[in-house]
């Protein structure tokens, strides 16, 4: 029986020469791959307490919608600089090459709340890291953070960790 692994595909030079990209539009694509990520992500949440689902673009998008849904539960998307229309709290964060800038409309969530955070993957932890900040800037609160890939190269659950953060992944 194939993994959620098996329907990742690896496209080499994306974006740049010598990046090894790990293409999900595949394992999205396929009924049974989507259907096995999206259980396996909701799998060690079964009974807690969540609040809301907080996606990052753009693939955190994709599957926080589909767990929001599968929950009944909001959705609430955190973007790329300037996407966003209404009243935003911003935070920057490193990239390989220079930084970005994160938003997340300023009355999304409530103090207290208990927050779900979702991406496709971990590499470094920086837009993870900026989530976490910005769900924490509105009062509310990171129960866990769930990714399909996880790059442990990169240290980005061993920074996510450090930050106190219960990470899930499904693959390496
Ligand atoms: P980090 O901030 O942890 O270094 O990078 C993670 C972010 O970059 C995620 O939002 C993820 O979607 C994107 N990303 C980086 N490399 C890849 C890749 O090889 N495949 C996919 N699907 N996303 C990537």
């Amino acid at each position: 029986m194939k993994t959620v692994k098996d329907y990742i595909r690896t496209i080499p030079d994306f974006p740049h020469e010598g990046i090894m990209f790990r293409d999900v539009t595949t394992l999205f694509a396929d009924p049974r791959g989507f259907r096995i990520a999206i259980d396996q992500l909701l799998h060690p949440y079964a009974g807690e307490p969540i609040d809301r689902v907080v996606g990052l673009e753009a693939r955190g998008f994709i599957l926080g919608g589909a767990i929001a849904h599968q929950l009944s539960l909001g959705f609430v998307p955190i973007r790329k600089k300037g996407k966003l229309p209404g009243k935003t709290i911003a935070q920057p964060y490193v990239l390989e090459y220079g930084e970005a800038v994160m938003e997340v409309h300023e009355d999304a969530l409530q103090p207290g709340e208990r927050v779900l955070l979702v991406d496709d993957l971990l590499a470094t932890g920086g837009t993870a890291e900026a989530g976490i900040k910005l769900v924490e800037k509105m009062g509310a609160s990171v129960m866990g953070c769930a990714f399909i890939i996880d790059l442990p190269d990169l240290g980005g659950r061993a920074k996510l960790e450090r930050l106190g953060m219960n990470v899930h992944t499904l693959c390496t």
